[in-house]
């Protein structure tokens, strides 16, 4: 079976919908589509009934949600909310982690409220600095996996994704090396075969992606995609690294 690609981008706190919808119109146009490849955005609440219908080859996916279907959660949105407007969902990105104080426990609940509403989860993992200096990045990743994917249901395994995500890496422009992110993926890839013999689970790689980096990191061969944050807010720089990953998708 050839690679297939899920190239993701993550819009944080930036974008109206109006600004939203002009994007994902502009992004759809500027690539073509092809066998293997998923374009995904995951964009703010507010944007994702502007993008939805558009009818366009670009998935749509949100940032964040909490675990409880409905109940008095002031500013929360649920999973029952979210069905119908995003096909994805991120859980335990690194900013609700550290900014919102958000545990393994918490992404384990909305991981699997995530599947059980039809959902596709995308977890994100990651060591912090200290822990890849003091040598506890595989402890670290190996933790946050075995708590984020307890009690996934055998059926479940192919809806999720997992996007490695350096935390020294994100937003800082100091990427992971294609070495340093393909040894971790391995890891994950081979946790994930322990827990779910035989699957074939994307392992994003996210931290610093741009254009000049993109071609190199997806040339690695555990690395079924990017999640990117920053370059992903202008089509140009997201739609030049969709470009990466359809070079490698034709060679
Ligand atoms: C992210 O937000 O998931 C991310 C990887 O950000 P950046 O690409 O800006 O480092």
């Amino acid at each position: 079976m050839g690679r297939e690609f899920l190239i993701a981008g993550n819009w944080k706190m930036y974008k109206t919908p109006a600004e939203s919808r002009d994007f994902v119109q502009s992004l759809a146009a500027a690539f073509p589509d092809a066998p293997g490849l998923t374009v995904a955005v995951f964009a703010p609440f507010t944007s994702l009934a502007s993008l939805h219908g558009l009818g366009v080859k670009v998935r749509i996916g949100a940032q964040n949600m909490f675990h409880e279907e409905q109940g008095a959660y002031t500013g929360e949105i649920s999973p029952l909310m979210l069905r119908g407007l995003a096909e994805y969902v991120l859980v335990g990105h690194s900013e609700r982690r550290e900014i919102f104080h958000e545990s393994d426990d918490d992404v384990n609940k909305k991981l699997l409220a995530a599947l059980k509403f039809a959902l596709k989860p995308v977890l994100c993992v990651g060591e912090t600095l200290p822990e890849r200096e003091e040598g506890r990045t595989l402890a670290k990743i190996k933790k946050q996996l075995d708590k984020a994917l307890s009690g996934v249901n055998s059926g479940d395994w192919e809806r999720i994704a997992v996007a490695y995500e350096p935390i020294w890496a994100i937003g800082t422009g100091r990427n992971a090396t294609p070495a340093q992110a393909q040894e971790i993926h391995a890891f994950i890839r081979q946790q994930l075969q322990e827990k779910a013999p035989g699957n074939r689970i994307k392992v994003l790689y996210g931290g610093s992606v741009k254009p000049e980096n993109s071609l190199e990191l997806l040339s690695e061969k555990d690395i079924s995609g990017v999640l990117v944050g920053g370059a992903s807010l202008k089509v140009e720089s997201f739609s030049a690294i969709i470009t990466s990953g359809l070079k490698l998708l034709k060679a």
